[in-house]
């Protein structure tokens, strides 16, 4: 699939990159990674994103060069990265575009004109390193430290299951090509807001924990109290996850509309990508997300009773 993809890519000229709705830092780093791959082929190539670049993630490189738009511009072919649909670009257009659907999820879909998903890597970014190497263009300091980004969040920093010498291996190429571990760590471990440490100890003060799972919940208010961004959400769950006896955590943030957002997250046991397709959302056996009808209590208790059904508490 790797050729076929980089046959259509070599066929085209002008191309869109984008990613998911709300994107992570494998959502990023590919997709910076793969808009300067395709520049350094002679192509044009801009990375449009729903909701633009995260704070934590514009210094990555080419980072100045992405679009954050509700529209495609004009095309021969879009790459999408980490999307099991075009619905979770959040962007419009796409439908009548050429669409190539690079993805490692375990619930990816076959959704485009050409697919290649393999939830074999941990992260997409494994994927463009591939591409990028196979297309012949050289992986210099800026597309490594892209990639190494995207590796080091979407592994959880090496340690989430499924992390292998494979891993390594990449990791190893892409520090060895110029990606510095120490700077592409500090903006997300070490460059958190204030509003969001205050978040983090709202949601704490909050904290349930029966069994083996525990969860945490944010709501509007406490958001717009503390003047969070939607991105200061990011990695709260994790310190749900973080108690000894925890196998699954989870973490719910209202969103404006009322519904909840639900990040889950498991230590290995308990598939939680089966739990959020369940409610329609999808992502792997250690993280996964979906959306849910609110009010906090419904929320909870929906979810609750289906890792209960699992029978894990
Ligand atoms: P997060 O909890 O950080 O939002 O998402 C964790 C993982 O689950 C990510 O890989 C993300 O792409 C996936 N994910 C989150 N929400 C959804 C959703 O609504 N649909 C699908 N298919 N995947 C999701």
């Amino acid at each position: 699939m790797l050729d076929g993809v980089l046959q259509e890519i070599r066929a085209r000229h002008r191309f869109v990159v984008t990613s998911h709705a709300r994107p992570d830092g494998d959502g990023i780093g590919s997709a910076l990674a793969c808009g300067q791959m395709l520049r350094l082929m002679g192509k044009e190539a801009v990375v449009v994103l729903h909701d633009g670049v995260p704070r934590i993630y514009q210094n990555l490189p080419f980072a100045e060069l992405a679009i954050r738009a509700n529209e495609v511009p004009a095309n021969d072919a879009v790459i999408l990265l980490e999307c099991d649909s075009t619905r979770r670009t959040l962007l419009n257009g796409l439908d009548e575009c050429f669409l190539i659907n690079i993805d490692h999820h375990l619930s990816g879909r076959a959704f485009a004109d050409i697919n290649w998903i393999d939830s074999t890597v941990m992260a997409t970014a494994e994927l463009v390193y591939k591409l990028i190497r196979r297309a012949c263009v050289p992986v210099d300091h800026d597309i490594a430290t892209c990639l190494y980004t995207a590796l080091m969040t979407d592994t959880g920093s090496f340690m989430f299951a499924g992390t292998n010498e494979h891993t390594f291996t990449v990791a190893r190429e892409l520090v060895l090509a110029g990606a510095d571990p120490a700077q592409c760590a500090r903006p997300i471990y070490f460059g958190h807001s204030t509003a969001k440490m205050r978040l983090l100890g709202a949601a704490l003060s909050n904290l349930h924990h029966e069994g083996s799972l525990s969860w945490i919940s944010v709501t509007q208010d406490e958001i717009k109290k503390f003047q969070a961004r939607e991105e200061d959400c990011e990695g709260l769950v994790n310190y749900a996850l973080s108690i000894f006896d925890v196998q699954v955590a989870i973490f719910f943030r209202e969103l404006p509309d009322k519904r909840f957002r639900v990040s889950l997250r498991s230590k290995g046991e308990i598939n939680v990508s089966k739990i959020a397709e369940d409610f329609g959302g999808g992502g792997h056996k250690c993280a996964s997300g979906c959306a849910i009808d609110g009010p906090l209590d419904r929320a909870v208790s929906m979810i609750i009773d289906r890792l209960r059904a699992e029978s894990i508490l």
